[in-house]
Order: structure tokens, then sequence, then C-alpha cells
């Protein structure tokens, strides 16, 4: 044994006391006696508290995988709908390509669903009944589709779908049964609604191997199928390039206003009575960029359909009014007939636009024709009506041009006060062969005269054609017997023969 001593002096004895104690062992027990418990109520505590750390974390976690599993459906999921969006449709647009690439002569369909009618629906009744609509159509094409099929929500009311293994056969019949199932009625909250869908298809491989292309061609089908009322088509690339060339079209006419494209061509109107040159007509033309030369058949009616018809019918009535001011101020004093659209005719600004121009030109109103087509007159009666008649009394020329196309009759163009009326070139160009149009002119011609009406025939083509209508009493012709169409500038050379004159044009 180890011992422990020590020492200490007895006071006032030589003796010193002598204290002995045995050593303690070293073995664990003494650790044990002196430190287990503590250890083992500190390590107690920390495994209570690890387990419970693990515990919260593990709940923490778990949230927050719910929470990070729930922000990535909604950022690939419609929340109305609860279908797939556009995020993943192109997804497993791009997955369903991958795997009709490795099974070789595979095919598949994209369509594109846009709802008719549903704007509608959703202005009278409320946007939670559109809510429920929506709702209920994507649940009618769930029940169409297959499984293996997409169908995403794209859009307001657009819905976009994939069909695996879909040749043009089957796109066919499900976009059939699609279109069918969304025209049986819907009845929502008691309410009863009929709508319809425009589908456009595109189809893998034939009209692209690339997702974004399917996407496209079935979305541009898709509004070619609405425009034109049908209920689906499938993808025609030559329509498409079609389509394209007229947009572009469109796109270049916006420009061509600011561009100075446009110009005028005249088209002179023969007075039979005195056999000379009283009026001119306004024949627009638009010098493109890279197409040359482009007729009004073809820009007029793109210009009609997209509201631009309104801004180049004040261009040119500007420039013609200003180019028969120029005219009467060198000496040549001339009527000018304007060709207006059905568009012009809606909106009764025109009347001061008009009015306005006489004013800053001093234009004798009478010198001023204004042309407008019979089918246009029939359009929007009671504000053309009021157009005219407040133009006519202002002492302006209305003029019905292509008169027999439509169906206006002479004693109502007479109520409306027309003064003027041009008998169509399709009766008169052929009336010296033609029976029944040389009957219909000698008609038109005798009754017109009889209500007090003018008449142009516009046409011309031949001699023996001027000398039926002088035999008729015909007013004025026009056509190429007598001269096409040509610049300001040609046509003052070749019938007053005044190069001076020829600065008329330019200096506008
Ligand atoms: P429109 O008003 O009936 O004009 C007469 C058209 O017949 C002109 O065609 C003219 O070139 C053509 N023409 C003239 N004489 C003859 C002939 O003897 N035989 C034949 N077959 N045709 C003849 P253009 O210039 O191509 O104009 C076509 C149409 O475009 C015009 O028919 C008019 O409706 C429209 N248009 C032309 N300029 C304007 C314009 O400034 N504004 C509006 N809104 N429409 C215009
Ligand atoms: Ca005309
Ligand atoms: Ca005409």
């Amino acid at each position: 044994l180890r011992y422990i001593w020590y020492r200490s002096e007895i006071s006032g004895t030589p003796y010193s006391l002598l204290l002995v104690h045995a050593s303690p062992t070293e073995n664990m027990s003494f650790y044990f006696k002196h430190l287990g418990v503590p250890v083992i109520i500190s390590f107690g505590i920390v495994l209570w508290a690890s387990v419970w750390l693990a515990a919260i974390l593990a709940k923490l976690y778990q949230r927050l995988d719910k929470q990070k599993k729930l922000m990535e459906h909604d950022a690939l999921h419609d929340p109305l709908t609860e279908l797939p969006n556009r995020t993943l449709l192109a997804d497993r647009l791009a997955h369903a390509i991958k795997e009709v690439k490795c099974d070789g002569d595979d095919c598949l369909a994209v369509c594109m669903l846009d709802l008719n009618r549903f704007k509608e629906v959703n202005d009278a009744l409320g946007h939670e009944y559109g809510d429920k609509l929506l709702i209920e159509v994507s649940k009618r094409i769930k029940e169409i589709i297959r499984e293996a099929d997409t169908v995403a929500r794209v859009g307001g009311d657009e819905f976009a779908i994939i069909l695996r293994h879909a040749d043009v056969n089957k796109a066919t019949n499900i976009a059939e049964r699609i279109s069918k199932s969304l025209k049986s009625e819907f009845v929502i909250d008691n309410e009863r609604f009929h709508i319809s869908g425009s589908l456009g298809i595109s189809l893998f491989p034939d009209h692209s191997i690339n997702p974004e292309n399917l996407m496209k061609y079935a979305d541009m089908t898709m509004y070619h199928v609405k425009n034109l009322n049908y209920e689906f088509a499938i993808y025609n690339p030559d329509q498409e390039n079609k389509r394209s060339n007229t947009l572009s079209l469109f796109t270049d006419l916006v420009e061509a206003i600011k561009n100075n494209e446009f110009e005028i061509y005249y088209q002179p109107k023969l007075d039979l009575e005195l056999n000379r040159i009283t009026g001119l007509e306004s024949l627009l033309r638009w010098n493109h960029p890279t197409q040359g030369l482009i007729s009004p058949d073809v820009f007029i009616p793109l210009a009609e359909q997209t509201g631009l018809i309104r801004d180049i019918s004040k261009w040119v009535l500007r420039k013609a009014m200003l180019d028969q001011s120029s005219l009467k101020s060198k000496g040549i004093d001339l009527t000018v007939a304007i060709n207006l659209s059905a568009h012009d005719l809606d909106d009764y600004s025109i009347c001061d636009y008009i009015e306005s121009i006489t004013k800053k030109l001093s234009s004798d109103p009478e010198k001023i024709v204004l042309e407008i087509t019979e089918s246009a007159m029939m359009l929007n009666l009671s504000t053309t009506d009021k157009i005219l008649s407040k133009l006519n009394n202002d002492g302006y020329i209305i003029s019905i041009d292509d008169f027999g196309t439509g169906y206006s009759s002479l004693s109502n163009l007479q109520k409306m006060h027309i003064k003027e009326i041009k008998i169509d070139r399709s009766f008169v160009s052929d009336m010296d062969c033609n029976e029944n149009n040389a009957r219909i002119v000698q008609g038109t011609i005798g009754l017109a005269h009889d209500l007090g009406i003018n008449v142009v025939a516009e046409g011309v083509e031949s001699d023996t054609v001027i000398e039926l209508l002088q035999e008729l009493d015909c007013n004025m012709i026009q056509g190429y017997e007598i001269c096409e169409p040509v610049p300001l500038e040609k046509l003052i050379l070749r019938y007053w023969n005044q190069s001076e004159l020829m600065k008329v044009s330019n200096g506008l």
C-alpha cells in the first residue's frame, strides 16, 4: 500500500506527531464514485436533448420538403384546374419527343385549343362562373384523352394537348370528340352555357421535330380555324406561308404612309356631252420597297381588315384635294373623285376632316366627288345615312361606285339625294357583245335619268362601247379606251401639254 503522511511539531516538546493515512487505490470505482452520477445525469440530458433536436429537425425537414414539393407543384401547374402549365407542358413534350425518336417510326400530335364565346360567359355571368366552366372543360378533355397524354392550360381559355402515338387519323378523331364534347351543354350552378372550341393540330415528325415549332404551328392553325369559324384543322404549311406573307405585308403597310410609299394615279372621266375631261378619279398605288407597285385590290382589303384604312383614306383625301386645288390654280378646273371605304363611314368625324381640308384649300365642295361602293353603303345604314346626308347637304357629290353589284334601288338612292352612280365595269366592258348587260346598262341609265341622277360608265374598253353609251345618253365614261390610271404629271402632259404643270404634284 502507499501512504500519505504528514508531520506536525508538538509545541513545547521535542516530539513530532506523524499522521499516516493509507492512499486510496486508483481503480474505476474511485472515479465512478466521485464522477459517475454527474456524468450519467449530463449524458442523459445530452441524449434527451439530442433526441428532441433530431425529432424537431426531422419534422422541420419534412415540413420544408413538403413545402418545396408544393412550390414545385405550383410552379408547374395551373392553380385553377390543377392541370400542367406551359412549363411542364414543354418538359413533357420534350420527353415525349425523345421517346418517340427512340421508337423509330412512331409519331405524336400537338393540339392547341381555344374556347369560343368564353369571354361572353365571363362577362355575362362573372369570373366565378368562368372559372367553374374552365374546370368543367378540363374534366371533359381529360375524359377523352388517354392516361399517357397530357392536357395543359396555357392561357386564359387556351389548352394544349399532347397526344402520344397519334397519327393524323388518331389526332383528327380526338379533335372531333373534344369539339363535340365542348359543344354539348354545360350546366353550372343552374346556369346553362353553350360554348365551342377551335382546335389547331401539328404532327411530329411530319411538320417538325422541334417542340417549339410544333407548338407554334398548332397555335397558328388554331387562330386560322378561329378566323374561319371551323372546329379544327391540321397544320398546312402552304396556307401558313401565304398568311405570313400577308402578315409581313401588313407590317409594311403600317410604315407605308410614314415612308411616303403611297402614290395616287389618276384616271380621267370624259363628259360625253361636252366631249372633254371634266373629272379625275384618284386610284391609290403602293410603291413597296421590295415588291414594287402593289395593286389596291391587294392592300385595301388588308387595310380594311386592320383598321389602317382610316389613316389611308385621310391621306388620299388630303393629297387628292390638294392636287385638285393646285390644278385649279393652274387653270385646269376638274372634279376629283376619292374612293371611301365602308370603315370611313362609321365614324362621323370624317365629315369634319373633309370640311377642314375644304376650308384650308378654299375648295369648292361641288368639285369633290366621294365614291362609295354600293355594298359599303348597305353595311352600316344608320351612320352611313347620316354621314352621307351631311356631306350631301354641304355640297359634296356622293357617287355610288360599282353600281349593279349590290341590292340598292335607285329610288332609295334618290331619297338619299345621291347625285351620281357609276355602273360597274362588269356590265359595261362587254355590253357590245353581251345583250343582257347592254339591257341592264340601258335600263339603269334610263331610270337614273328619270330620277335626276347622273350616270358614269366605268370599264369602257372599246370604241363600240363608247358609241353605244353615247346613244344611251350616258353622262360620263371612264376606262382604258380613254386612258388608264396614270401619275398626275403624265396625265397633264398627255391632255394639257403644259410642262410647267408637272410641278403641280411635286410641290405638294
Ligand atoms: P374602283 O373604284 O372600281 O376603280 C376602278 C378600277 O378599275 C381601277 O382599278 C381601275 O384601274 C380599273 N379600270 C379602269 N378602267 C378600266 C377598264 O377599262 N377595264 C378594266 N377592266 N378595269 C379598269 P384599281 O386602280 O386597281 O383599283 C381597284 C379598286 O381598289 C378600286 O375599284 C377601288 O375599289 C379600290 N381603290 C383604289 N384606290 C382606292 C383608295 O384610295 N381608297 C379606297 N378605299 N379604295 C381604293
Ligand atoms: Ca371608284
Ligand atoms: Ca368601280
